[in-house]
């Protein structure tokens, strides 16, 4: 079986193609898919009974199975979804005054191991496939709508998720195979039909793959900097080691010439006495003085054992002051959906462990029996 959701508008043509399906098909399915997020296609009224009897036979719309659906105070929304073998991603829901943004994952776990970050605490898992990423936001369209949702924007005829950022689980540079044929989907117009400006990959600074990106799909970039010198990045973003900070800043300059928005948004995690000193903030002008970019100071979100503690409101404010006098453009990032452990990886973690723990003592159960 085919699941409609793992193929871009090209696979998808090609496919009904082979089938001896003219293009037009292809288009009429796809709206359906990601438009009126049908998941029976004998609800596809207006395809030919030949092509509908092809698709029963042959495809489905398979998407992701939620293990919690949890919705904080201030309206933020997660998504606990099933990655099989005791695996769980998360897909995160953000409302504000006029956009809807989906927060979606890329891997079940990550490789890169980044000191702060619960994800990487985690290990890399598996690569998600082009469907479970393209799931995620056809669930939340999905859901939302099916629930009614009273937001201003939708109100005005747009989908419930105006705004997408691969800030989730996973480094989506390391899937790019994966992550590509999803970012199509979100743009094209028979699809998601997002612009560019509205859909944001986050990546901890892989740059080949920053290259290829730039050339083959451009959307809005963030990179995830948190640290102003190769030293401190190589403890805290290990991935430096290997694409140091001169390579990286010249990929983002490369990447503004063919970029949706004229800058790149560096991400700073706010780690106290270990990178928010004024020293750092002096350092981290200096780094990014040739880069048109935004600087998006971020609380750090404690998790157990992770050996790193949140710097001081007042300490952020201050570095992010320190920034401005300089003529950066600095902002904060508001802590949302805080009750429910929204940030990126931390509720997965806690209930893979328990997953994983009822598998490991179901096994020998089993095998006693
Ligand atoms: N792998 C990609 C995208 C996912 S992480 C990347 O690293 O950019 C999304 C953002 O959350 C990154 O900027 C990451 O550094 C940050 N992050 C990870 N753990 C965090 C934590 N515990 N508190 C605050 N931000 C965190
Ligand atoms: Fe992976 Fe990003 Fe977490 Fe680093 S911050 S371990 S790249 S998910």
């Amino acid at each position: 079986m085919k699941n409609l959701l793992d193929l871009d508008p090209a696979a998808l043509a090609a496919w009904l193609a082979e089938r001896g399906q003219k293009p037009f098909r292809a288009r009429q399915v796809s709206r359906w898919v990601h438009q009126r997020f049908a998941d029976d296609v004998h609800a596809m009224t207006d395809l030919a009974g030949a092509l509908r009897t092809t698709l029963a036979a042959e495809a489905a719309v398979v998407g992701p199975t939620v293990i919690r659906d949890t919705t904080a105070g201030d309206g933020t929304r997660k998504w606990l979804l099933d990655a099989g073998g005791g695996n769980a991603v998360e897909a995160v829901y953000i409302p504000e005054d006029d956009r809807g943004t989906l927060c979606i994952s890329s891997q079940a776990g990550c490789a890169l191991d980044c000191a702060f970050c619960s994800t990487g605490r985690q290990g890399f898992n598996r690569n998600l496939t082009t469907g479970e990423i393209v799931g995620q936001l056809w669930h939340a369209n999905r859901t939302l709508i099916a629930e009614r949702l009273s937001a201003p924007w939708v109100a005005a005829g747009h989908a419930p998720i105006t705004n997408v950022v691969m800030m989730g689980m996973g480094e989506p540079l390391a899937n790019y195979d994966n992550v590509v044929p999803a970012l199509r989907l979100f743009l094209d117009d028979n699809a998601y039909g997002l612009s560019r400006r509205r859909v944001t990959l986050s990546t901890s600074g892989l740059v080949p793959w920053i290259d290829r990106l730039r050339d083959e799909c451009p959307v809005a970039l963030a990179v995830s900097l948190h640290a102003p010198t190769d030293d401190l990045r190589d403890r805290l973003v290990p991935i430096n080691r290997k694409h140091p900070l001169a390579s990286l800043m010249a990929a983002c300059i490369r990447y503004i010439e063919r970029a949706p928005r004229d800058f790149v948004t560096f991400e700073y995690v706010m780690l106290d006495g270990v990178n928010d000193q004024p020293a750092h903030a002096r350092a981290l002008i200096d780094l990014v003085r040739d880069v048109p970019c935004k600087l998006n100071l971020i609380p750090f979100n404690p998790f157990p054992a992770s050996g790193f503690t949140a710097s001081p409101r007042e300490r952020i404010r201050a570095f992010a002051r320190t920034l401005q006098d300089a003529g950066l453009v600095a902002t904060v990032r508001k802590t949302r959906g805080d009750d429910i452990d929204a940030a990126c990886g931390q509720l997965a973690g806690q209930v893979q462990d328990r997953i994983r723990r009822r598998l490991a003592t179901r096994i020998p159960v089993a095998v006693a029996r």
